[in-house]
This record gives structure tokens, sequence and C-alpha cells, in this order.
């Protein structure tokens, strides 16, 4: 494995601070490096693989695809991709689906189409966005300026004009940095990066109904809650409030990447043909994993399972709050939750100890650790990885 870390060191720019681990393959929950050890996965590339590793559907699906045709690009129709759009219309009730690759694209597309029906059917001068202080939207020049967290734009300026951050869940603010020339309103209904921080229902029931006074586009980034991670097929489904576009892309296709805008028909009118594209967006072999997922997810009966799972997971980290001092809180719902400690070094500490004796986890921001499994994950599994996660609490709480 030493002489891949170094290999990797050499040929990759050095932009992640990766773990000093090769993975080579996985099976359900569970991955394995290259030295064959076996790790329970928390993290599952970062709330990517909603099916776990080897799901049978998933892999027919795409080798039948692959078969047929990958690509064809978006000059001509085919069929999955209709299909999956239609799909996710009837999910999520809104209207309109644009597909691309990546979450900071649908963001992106997101704030171009924002920016477009501002022009359209507001002013000219209506180019104005507000977004939320510590959220994260990715890391195009367009997300990015959107991202509220400065240490992510640091040596980037200039950043894109017309956008403003308020600190979120503080509707006052909100109200007062909005203007005629606004076009839209993004949020994370919970910031995933930016620590597990959930949306109060008050102010979103707020917003909605500023956004729909004053003629500006609320917009739901959930490139990270989508597609069931909460319980719901969307997390604003928790709360029963409507976005008019929603943006999703991380567990959509359960490893493959892929992006993709849902607006509804007032929304979806900003766009003209020509003015926004992606060769690959949407392309038959991505939609075929797309179509596996939604497939699995509805068949299997995952979103009660993940609401199951998600509050016994809650209940066993509020165990663990009692126990051990380290642990200040508990947050997030289904099975995108975060447990805040102390401080960076005990967060460190905690998820390289874990690693070492075979559970997988990640932080979100400096003094979170963050919980985001396979949507397949069973109530044993996350006893398992409990019992791991006890061992180095045990042990940090013994050293401090
Ligand atoms: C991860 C994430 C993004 C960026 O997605 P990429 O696929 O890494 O570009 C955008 N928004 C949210 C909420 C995310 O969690």
């Amino acid at each position: 494995m030493k002489k891949w870390l170094s290999r990797g060191e050499e040929a990759l720019m050095n932009t992640y601070n990766s773990f000093p681990v090769v993975l080579h393959s996985g099976e359900g929950v569970y991955v394995k490096d290259i030295e064959g050890k076996r790790y329970l996965d928390f993290v599952s590339g970062i709330a990517v693989n909603s099916l776990g590793y080897g799901n049978e559907s998933f892999i027919k699906s795409v080798t039948n695809q692959l078969h047929k045709i990958c690509h064809c690009s978006n000059l001509y129709y085919s069929q999955p991709n209709i299909e999956v759009a239609e799909k996710l219309i009837e999910l999520s009730g809104l209207d309109k689906v644009f597909f691309c690759n990546s979450g900071a694209e649908a963001v992106e597309g997101a704030l171009k189409l924002a920016r477009q029906y501002g022009k359209k059917y507001k002013s000219t001068q209506a180019a104005k966005v507000i977004a939320m202080e510590n959220s994260f939207h990715g890391r195009t020049y367009g997300a990015l300026t959107l991202t509220g967290q400065k240490k992510y734009h640091a040596g980037f300026q200039p950043l894109l004009d017309q956008i403003q951050h308020v600190p979120f869940n503080d509707y006052s603010s909100l109200e007062q940095a909005i203007d005629d020339d606004t076009c839209a309103i993004f949020l994370e209904l919970i910031q995933g990066e930016g620590g597990i921080n959930m949306v109060d229902q008050d102010f979103l029931e707020q917003v909605r109904k500023l956004c729909d006074d004053k003629n500006i586009l609320l917009i739901f980034d959930e490139v990270q809650t989508g597609i069931g991670r909460t319980g719901n097929w969307f997390a604003f489904q928790n709360f029963g409030i409507k976005p008019d576009i929603v943006t999703c892309a991380k567990g959509l296709g359960g490893g493959f990447p892929v992006g993709a805008l849902i607006g509804n028909e007032k929304a979806s009118r900003g766009f003209s043909p020509g003015e926004h594209a992606s060769t690959f967006g949407g392309n038959p072999l991505a939609m075929s994993a797309v179509k596996a997922v939604l497939e699995e997810v509805e068949k299997e009966n995952i979103l009660p399972h993940v609401k199951e799972v998600g509050e016994y997971l809650s209940y066993r980290l509020n165990k663990l709050k009692k126990k051990y001092a380290v642990i200040k809180s508990v947050k997030g719902i289904g099975l995108i939750q975060g447990i805040e400690v102390s401080n960076m070094k005990d967060m460190k500490e905690i998820i390289n100890k874990v690693m070492e004796e075979g559970l997988l986890l990640v932080n979100a921001g400096p003094k979170v650790i963050r919980f985001v499994p396979p949507l397949v994950t069973t109530k044993a599994q996350i006893e398992e990885g409990i019992t791991i996660l006890e061992v180095a609490l045990k042990e940090v709480t013994d050293g401090s």
C-alpha cells in the first residue's frame, strides 16, 4: 500500500487531504483496501453510494445500457433520459428537469436559470442572489461564490458580483438583504459540509412566503440531502415546503457521477433554447444508473427503512452523548447525522481511531463527525459502528 500512496502523491494534484488508504472494492456496506482490510463504510463516498456496493439491479441496469449506447448527446432524445426525468418530476412534485454531471454543475445551472428568470420576468437589473452563511454549494466559480464560508474563497477572488450572504435561519437579516433586484435565494435544508445544521421550520415558511410575495425564486440545494437521505425523496418533503428549483447529485446515481436541477413550471420558463447545455448531461449510461437507484429505493421500501434506521442511529448517538462529555450535540435526521465534539483535535483523533478499528467516518466542518452511510445500512450494522465509535470515544476520554 505504501508504494501506491507515494505514487498517488506524486501523480495527483495536491488538492485533497486524503487518508493514507487505497480502496479496492466493496460489498454491501463494507469496503476493502488493497491489503484486504475491511471497513464498515459510514461515509459512502460522501453520501453518494446510496445502495452500498455490488447491488445486483444497479449492476444489471448499467451493464445492459453499456451494451446498447453510452452516449448520444442532447442533440437527440434517449429513452432512459426521458424516463428518469418523468420519474423525478413525479417524486419531487415539480415540472421540468435539466441533467448534468455533478453537484457544482447543478448549482451553477440553477444560478444561471435564476438570473435568466430575473431578467425576463422581473427587470433587466434583477441579478442579485442571496445565500446563507456557512453554506456549501461546490467549487466552480458560481457555486463557490454562493458558498458562505471564507476558507473556500481564499485566493480565488474576484468572485461573482451580486451574491450576498446572510446568517442561516435569521429571517430579519434575510428580509433586509433582499431588494427589487433580487432574483433568487439559495439554501440547504440541512447544511452538510457546514456541520449538519438543520433549517428552522418557521424560517423556511417565512422565506417561502417572502419569495412568493416578491417574485423571488426559492432554490434548495439538495445535492447532499436529496434522493432518500432524510427518509423522504427530498429533504423539503420533511418540511412541507416546496422550492421553485431543487438541485441534486450525490446520491442520485448511486456512485455514477450525475447531477440534476428540477424546476417548477414558473422557474423553468427562465431558460430558452441555446441558453444552457451540457455535452454529457443526462447521457443514457448515467440515466441507467439513476433509474436503478430510483427503482431500488421504491421497490425495497428504502424510505421507511431510512427513517427507522435513522431514528435508531440518533437514539444510539444520544446515548453516547450522555456517557461521553466529548460529544456536545447530536444533529441531523434520517441517514445524515453528526456529532459535534469539543474541538478539532478530538475530532481528528476519533476519525483516525475508528478507521484503525475498521469504520470509516468523515468530518463536516471543524468540529462535527458526520454519519452518511449507504441507505441500505441495517440496525445491526449501525450497532456495529457504534461499538467501534465507543472504543475511540473511550480512548479520547482517557487521553484527555
Ligand atoms: C457536495 C455538494 C455540492 C457540490 O457537489 P460536487 O459534485 O462536489 O460538485 C454542492 N452542494 C452541496 C449541498 C453539496 O453537499
